[in-house]
């Protein structure tokens, strides 16, 4: 017998209870009655009571006014405390970082974003060293920043592009920053002594759409992630599919093409290649040294290289034929890409995000033409393709819903200034349904 199961004593079933309690108070979205939260979770008004009281010692759930709905004394109403902490979204991408300070109902207080050193220098020329000391400034900046309230400072959620070993939070390797081995999580609880919880950026991203995004309340849905590569998450049956080692979702590398271009994973042909920002540049550079984007390559003082996706996106605003043409073939293979994601997990939706969210208007119409020729009638029938809530910021928005996930799964552990790391369950999605 290699499974271990936890048997359920008293506390178990009240930490169980504080977090089904925090849960319903979460989706309600509002300040609601204790009568209400009774009904609701199917726990007595007593217990209910007694839950509250606990949350409330420790700040997560305030009063928040009274309701008149029903004759006798006004009931008074709960809600989750916004102040109750500040939580931080990272991002390590690559050619940029990006930090927020969010509250605990996840309004974004304070952001910062960075492209390129002081030198102007990209960021993918930097070093592995130089890439980090940036991001430690800025993490820096954002636990001041999360300080002037006077709250605690619950987490560190972070995204990386690349595989991630989530029993210990080190990023194992993110082909296109060339990096390997990086323990993300020890690292940083040692340097800022909180709770860093590590995540692949599509993983991260779809999480936050799931909680905080357009796919809330859905067990079945893909995030697709388009940045300098093309990465997956996989919410399956509420959680975040991982596989045997967690590394599921890497579907930017399925080979779409057996003899297309060389990607930096080894093979050739792989889907990112066919509709990541560089296939969408690469293939109007090419309509523009062939002469058929005479105006936008004028734009770009004849030279094709420095086209960039600004130039791609004005230009198609304006409705440039060869534009809308590579658009298009983009939208080709991503509607093929997608048709095979629907017919092998039969999702509920198909979350874009990343540059692909901003480029949508132009190739959706033919991705979604190549998904209805391509899936099956039955694995199709109701998805939906949808463009991610928080489109550039969806990965930062996951960071927060990483540590915010943790908090309302396990509200015990997370009341603690410093919860020790090793107790956070990472991979199970919340939901209602928290058992
Ligand atoms: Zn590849």
């Amino acid at each position: 017998m290699n499974k271990q199961y936890r048997t359920g004593d008293q506390n178990w079933v009240r930490e169980r209870n504080l977090a089904i309690v925090l849960n319903y108070l979460w989706e309600a979205g509002q300040p609601i009655s204790r009568a209400d939260l009774a009904r609701t979770s199917g726990l007595n008004k007593s217990t209910v009571g007694s839950l509250l009281t606990q949350l409330q010692s420790w700040g997560l759930v305030k009063e928040s006014g009274t309701s008149n709905q029903r004759p006798g004394r006004p009931g008074v109403l709960i809600d989750i405390n916004p102040d109750a902490g500040r939580i931080i979204g990272a991002e390590i991408g690559v050619g940029f970082i990006t930090v927020i300070v969010a509250d605990m109902k996840a309004k974004v207080l304070w952001r910062r974003n960075v492209e390129t050193t002081e030198a102007g220098k990209p960021l993918t020329e930097l070093s592995q060293a130089e890439v980090l000391e940036q991001a430690e400034h800025l993490l820096q900046e954002a636990i001041a920043k999360a300080m002037t309230c006077d709250c605690r400072l619950f987490g560190i959620g972070l995204g990386v592009p690349g595989l991630v070993n989530h029993s210990t939070g080190t990023l194992l390797f993110a082909p296109n920053l060339g990096w390997r081995n990086v323990p993300f999580r020890d690292m940083w609880y040692q340097r800022f002594g909180v709770p860093v919880i590590v995540e692949n950026e599509a993983n991260a991203a779809a999480l936050g759409e799931h909680v905080l995004g357009v796919a809330k309340q859905l067990d079945n849905f893909v995030y697709l992630s388009a940045g300098v590569g093309l990465g997956g998450g996989l919410v399956i049956d509420g959680k975040l599919y991982g596989g045997t080692g967690g590394y599921a979702g890497e579907i930017g590398h399925m080979t779409l093409e057996p003899e297309g271009p060389q990607c930096n994973c080894g093979n050739r042909g792989c889907w990112e290649m066919l509709v990541g920002p560089r296939a969408i540049l690469q293939r109007v550079r090419q309509a523009a040294v062939e002469g058929r984007a005479p105006d936008l390559l004028a734009r770009c003082s004849g030279n094709a290289n420095a086209i960039q996706m600004e130039h791609v996106l004005q230009a198609a605003a304006q409705g440039q034929p060869a534009v809308l043409i590579a658009l298009a073939e983009v939208g080709r293979y991503l509607g093929i890409g997608i048709a095979n994601l629907i017919n092998a997990l039969n999702p509920k939706m198909v979350v874009l995000g990343g540059v692909l969210s901003a480029v949508s208007p132009y190739i959706l119409p033919r991705a979604q033409y190549e998904v209805n020729q391509r899936a099956l009638e039955t694995a199709r029938e109701g998805m939906q393709i949808k463009i991610s809530a928080f489109q550039l910021d969806a990965c930062v928005m996951g960071g927060v819903a990483l540590i915010l996930r943790g908090i309302l799964n396990n509200p015990v552990i997370w009341q603690q200034k410093v919860a020790p790391i090793s107790h956070l369950d990472e991979h199970s999605v919340f939901s209602a349904t928290v058992l």
